[in-house]
Parts: C-alpha cells; sequence; structure tokens
C-alpha cells in the first residue's frame, strides 16, 4: 500500500490511497484543475482512480469532489448526511454507513462516525490486507494497529489564544465539535497501539495557529523520536508517496 498527500489545510485536503490497481482520492478540497496537477504532481492522472471517497461536508474537503467526479466520471462514496448536505445526485454517489466496512477494488475502506461539527461526518482506516493507514483529520478517534498515521495537528492552543481570531471562531475550532490541538493529536497517538506505526504525518495544520515545529514536537515527545522524523502534510505541497 503507498499513499501521498495532495495537500492539507483549511484551505483543501487531498490524499491518495493505492493497493494493487486500486487507488482512491479522499476529500477533494481544490478546484478540478488544481486537483488534476496535484495529481500530475504524484504521477497519478484522474483516470488512474477508482473513485472519491468523502469525509464530510465543509469545502476544505468536499468542495472539488462532486465536479471532479462528474468531469472524469468518478464514483464517489460519503454518507447519507454528507451526501445530502452536498445536494450530491444518486446517479454520482454511493451511500455508506458510518459504521460498516466496505470494499474498492483491492482496498478495504472502515469509516467509523467523529465528533465534529458537520451533519455525518466520518474518518476511516485503509488497509490492503496486509498494512493499515489511519486517517484522522477534522478530529479523530483512536483506533489500533495501524502502520502509518495521518493526524490532524490542527492548532497551539497559546497562538491560538493570542491569534487574531474573534472570539467565537477560537470557541468554535477549540471546542468539542472543532479540531484537534497539538496536545490534543499527541494524547490519541499516546493511545494507540504503536508497535507497528512506520509513518506519522502531522495534517491539516492552521497557517493562522500553528507552526510545524510546534507540531512535530508535540507527536515526536510522544514518540520519543528526532523531531524530523515527525512529516508535515502543507497546504501547498502536501507530501509525496510513502510506502507501507
Ligand atoms: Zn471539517
Ligand atoms: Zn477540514
Amino acid at each position: 500500500m503507498r499513499f501521498a498527500s495532495l495537500g492539507s489545510g483549511s484551505q483543501g485536503n487531498g490524499l491518495v490511497v493505492g493497493a494493487g490497481s486500486t487507488c482512491i482520492l479522499v476529500d477533494c478540497g481544490f478546484s478540478t484543475d488544481e486537483t488534476e496537477r496535484r495529481l500530475a504532481r504524484l504521477g497519478l492522472a484522474p483516470g488512474d482512480l477508482a473513485g472519491l471517497f468523502v469525509t464530510h461536508e465543509h469545502g476544505d474537503h468536499a468542495d472539488g469532489t462532486l465536479p471532479f467526479a462528474r468531469r472524469h466520471g468518478l464514483r464517489a462514496w460519503m454518507t447519507h448526511g454528507t451526501a445530502r448536505e452536498l445536494a450530491a445526485d444518486a446517479s454520482d454517489v454511493t451511500i455508506i454507513d458510518s459504521h460498516t466496512p466496505f470494499a474498492i477494488g483491492d482496498l478495504e475502506v472502515r469509516p467509523f462516525p467523529v465528533p465534529h461539527d458537520a451533519r455525518e461526518p466520518v474518518q476511516l482506516v485503509v488497509s490492503d490486507g496486509a498494512a493499515r493507514l489511519g486517517i484522522l483529520t477534522d478530529v479523530g478517534t483512536p483506533t489500533r494497529h495501524i502502520a502509518a498515521l495521518v493526524l490532524e495537528c490542527n492548532y497551539d492552543s497559546d497562538m491560538l489564544a493570542c491569534g487574531p481570531y474573534p472570539q467565537w471562531l477560537k470557541a468554535r475550532i477549540g471546542g468539542p465539535l472543532g479540531h484537534l490541538a497539538n496536545a490534543a493529536a499527541a494524547e490519541i497517538l499516546a493511545t494507540i497501539d504503536r508497535s507497528r506505526l512506520q509513518h506519522v504525518i502531522a495534517a491539516h495544520l492552521s497557517q493562522t495557529n500553528n507552526l510545524p515545529r510546534l507540531a512535530t514536537a508535540a507527536l515526536s515527545g510522544v514518540l520519543g523520536c528526532a523531531q524530523d522524523e515527525i512529516a508535515v502534510a502543507d497546504q501547498a505541497n502536501g507530501f509525496d508517496w510513502r510506502s507501507l
């Protein structure tokens, strides 16, 4: 199994995961042209994708999904609540249950519901039968035995508190249905089984309320590793292919 990021942050997210002959795009918060450009950077054409998985309707995850899927004749998988919020056409979409694993080609996708201020948000673990990749952005819950983890580190609590955002927005981001602080991400990392963990990537960093070095310090502190062993998925470049 291999995976790479098109970009990560409040301006747009997209993660490609592939195994065998199957490759899927998890979330697409970029315009169709921009998505094509970012896929090409990773050596992928839209036709290489088996479809799209959409975690929730927020624009930074979903804005590009339906236009991209329509242009390229691709199917999109999402919960009923997400489809409703996106006003998705039933012919473009396969509705999933937020507790039931399903297959897309050679990949098993295991969604799970998460507390986040969207209609029916899920996060997911993707497996090829041998390795498991956990994707926890926009809040996550602990999962076991994963080999790679893309973990939201949205904000540093002090930077958010002292930063320029209005009070209501600070409350939303820092609230129980908002985003994960670096310290909360570190807590999640501390509770999972890390015995098979090979890759940890900090994702969805706020460009206003966080710094890469603060996120990697929080996660490397839990792992007892060097700070530069934690990768950061950034807004412009995401990250390059990694293999499991
Ligand atoms: Zn969201
Ligand atoms: Zn988001």
